[in-house]
């Protein structure tokens, strides 16, 4: 049985990116990854200026700005409370939330995965398409079976990194528990191309009737939009016709420029899933460190997974580096960052899906209100803060039900 430094099991973002920054200092690093192709799945494109920073740290941000990389420079947030003119008057520069960050990074999720997947492999990682893992023990000797190219393999390793997503057998093997919140509300997916006539650097959001959109330009025309709606609409963009039906609900008369992607060709798949957030109390266990979606995801209506997972890599790399212990007690720093950084971000992300994911009455007035004391009074947005600039950087009151009330009442 061959022996590793490390098997990281998922070779999406979380996976690849430790296997690089790993393989580089020079381990041993067997990285099996399940698909043969990265597909659109309707995932993360967005990288938030702390995420960006992160990925400086770890020192990919050259790798993924040569990939295509493309900074977004300016937010608007449209309400159908206001006009057009008012919500564009109060357009946001993004370059201020991290230092020497010109705002938020795009780039498309399968290309995104390749490219960190193939940058493990040139610095030395034995990097493993097709693979179906049979078995993960953990424990003092961790190994790993699976099937590759119809053979079956066993490898023994060090630790075994669970890179794994959402639905992590590596969490599983580790007895692991997942805990989850109850779903907010749908959140569906869509690339789209053609959209010339919305700004390359402009990203937006905005709610009206019963939909929220947030939009995330690539650059040359090809936008990430999402739609968020009500839990009791779970059909409303099913059947053959259903991407149409999703672009023409981004027709908004608080929102007009959003015109350009209605018009727009769909480029991928339409997939919608319902938003939660969930966490795990202790992301490692003898012989098994979980990073990214497998130690828990924050609500995607803030768009940070990817942010969240590479700081996770940053920090557990920065730990695997420093020394040759890698026993439990050397990932304690990690959990408690990680438990505090996702309660914070589990807050905001419950701030913002009350005000921009709820609809009816009660939520357009709540809306107004906080649009029109935010105004006078910025402090109120601060949770906003935490999602562009991160969590830590927030005052710690702002994750408070006293917060809590002056942004969405009592
Ligand atoms: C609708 C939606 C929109 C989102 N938008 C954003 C956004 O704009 N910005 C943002 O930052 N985040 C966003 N996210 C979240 C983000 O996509 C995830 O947090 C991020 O992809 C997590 O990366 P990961 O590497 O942990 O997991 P994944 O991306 O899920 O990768 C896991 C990898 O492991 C592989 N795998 C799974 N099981 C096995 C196995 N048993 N053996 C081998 N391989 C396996 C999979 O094939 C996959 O390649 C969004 C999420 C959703 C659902």
């Amino acid at each position: 049985m061959k022996h590793y430094d490390l098997i990281v099991i998922g070779g999406g973002i979380g996976g690849s990116a430790l296997a690089a920054v790993m393989a580089g200092a020079g381990k041993s690093v067997l990285l099996l990854e399940h698909s043969t192709q990265y597909e659109d799945r309707v995932r993360g494109e967005w990288i938030a200026p702390w995420g960006v920073a992160e990925t400086r740290r770890i020192g990919l941000y050259d790798l993924l700005i040569g990939a295509g990389g493309h900074h977004l420079a300016r937010h608007v947030s449209y309400d159908e409370s206001r006009s057009p003119e008012e919500s564009d008057a109060r357009t946001l520069p993004l370059s201020i939330f991290a230092a020497d960050v010109p705002g938020p990074l795009c780039i498309g999720h399968p290309h995104h995965c390749q490219t960190l997947f193939d940058e493990a492999k040139r610095r030395g990682a034995e990097a493993l398409r097709g693979v179906k893992v049979t078995r993960i023990v953990a424990g003092a000797k961790p190994s790993v079976a699976y099937t590759h190219d119809g053979a079956e393999r066993e490898a023994g390793a060090t630790l075994i990194i669970g890179a794994d997503g959402r639905m992590s057998a590596a969490r599983d093997a580790a007895g692991i528990k997942l805990h989850q919140d109850k779903p907010h509300h749908w959140f569906a997916g869509l690339l789209v191309d053609g959209a010339d006539g919305w700004a390359d650097d402009l990203q937006a959001i905005g709610t009206e009737g019963d939909f929220g959109f947030l939009a995330f330009p690539q650059g040359k025309g090809r936008v990430r939009v999402y739609g968020g709606y009500a839990l009791d609409q779970r059909g409303r963009f099913a059947g053959e016709d259903g991407a149409r039906k999703f672009l023409e609900a981004f027709r908004m008369t608080s929102a007009p420029n959003n015109v350009h992607l209605a018009g727009a060709t769909p480029a991928g798949p339409l997939f919608s899933y319902f938003n939660n957030d969930s966490w795990t109390d202790v992301p490692y266990a003898e012989g098994i460190v979980l990073v990214g979606d497998a130690a828990g995801w924050n609500d995607p209506i803030s768009g940070l997974g990817l942010s969240i997972t590479y700081r996770d890599v940053r920090i557990v790399t920065e730990i695997l580096k420093a020394s040759s212990d890698w026993s439990p007690k050397a990932f304690a720093p990690y959990a408690e960052e990680r438990a505090e950084r996702m309660r914070r971000l589990r807050f905001a992300a419950m701030l913002q899906a009350g005000l921009d994911m709820e609809f009816g009455d009660a939520a357009r007035e709540r809306r107004r209100r906080y649009h029109e004391a935010s105004a006078a009074d910025p402090t109120l947005g601060l949770h906003g803060f935490a999602i562009m600039g991160g969590p830590e950087n927030a005052p710690p009151d702002i994750f408070t039900e006293a917060h809590r009330i002056r942004v969405l009442g009592a």
